[in-house]
């Protein structure tokens, strides 16, 4: 628990803390579907399909509930975030309006996507950075205004942006492109995202 100057831990041992950050996590409330036909992961996610469709036919899953495929990422995601929300129904729906004839739809598979304003800062994040090898910082942390981009191999895999909403489009663009970027010039926040692009 929280006490003022201090966090008490269940071991009873007192801990003095001047802030507290706290880090909660969320979980799909899918028990009622248990006995349904209708599969869950380990964690409770539905486990959709690249077409977001679930085990049972004709019963799709989208949004915080949903777990999918992602070989971009070659891992299965859940994404928390708004954004996933409003753009896997575009799938689901198109799936279900082709009824059956769904060759030309393409996998479910976004670079996910989040924005929040968080005191007062203007803070968007986009990818997924689990594999990341190498951290570049976009001008300084203490000021209004900086990014974070993540490299793996070279190849931008996520930015996070705080003030620089250019930074975010342009680095979406580029994660979904995989490009490669000089990690030099990407470090400098004078030079433009989309500029540090190799061949
Ligand atoms: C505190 C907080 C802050 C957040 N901030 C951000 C942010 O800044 N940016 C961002 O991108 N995302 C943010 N998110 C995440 C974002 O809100 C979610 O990703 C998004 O709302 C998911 O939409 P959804 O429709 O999948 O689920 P939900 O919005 O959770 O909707 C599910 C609905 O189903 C209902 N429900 C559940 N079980 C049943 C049942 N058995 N029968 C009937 N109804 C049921 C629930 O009551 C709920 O209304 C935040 C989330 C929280 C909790």
């Amino acid at each position: 628990r929280v006490e003022p100057g201090a966090v008490v831990l269940t071991d009873g041992r007192t801990l003095p803390a001047g802030a507290v950050v706290v880090g909660i996590g969320a979980r799909p409330a899918t028990g009622w579907l248990a006995g349904s036909g209708i599969a869950l992961g380990p964690e409770g996610s539905v486990t959709a399909d690249a077409a977001l469709r679930t085990s049972l036919p004709d019963v799709y899953a989208v949004g915080d509930c949903a777990s999918f495929p992602s070989a971009r990422y070659g891992t299965r995601l859940v994404v928390h975030h708004w954004d996933n929300a409003l753009q896997g129904p575009r799938t689901a729906a198109a799936h279900i309006a082709a009824a059956g004839d769904a060759a030309d739809i393409p996998p479910y598979d976004p670079v996910p996507y989040f924005w929040s304003e968080q005191f007062g800062r203007f803070v968007q994040y986009a990818g997924h950075h689990a594999d990341a090898d190498t951290l570049l910082w976009r001008g300084d942390p203490a000021g209004p205004a900086w990014s974070v981009c993540w490299l793996r191999d070279g190849v931008l895999v996520a930015v996070l942006a705080v003030g620089r909403p250019r930074d975010l489009a342009q680095g979406r663009r580029l994660v979904e492109a995989g490009a490669r970027l000089d990690a030099e010039r990407a470090g400098d926040p004078a030079v433009p995202l989309k500029s540090a692009v190799l061949p």
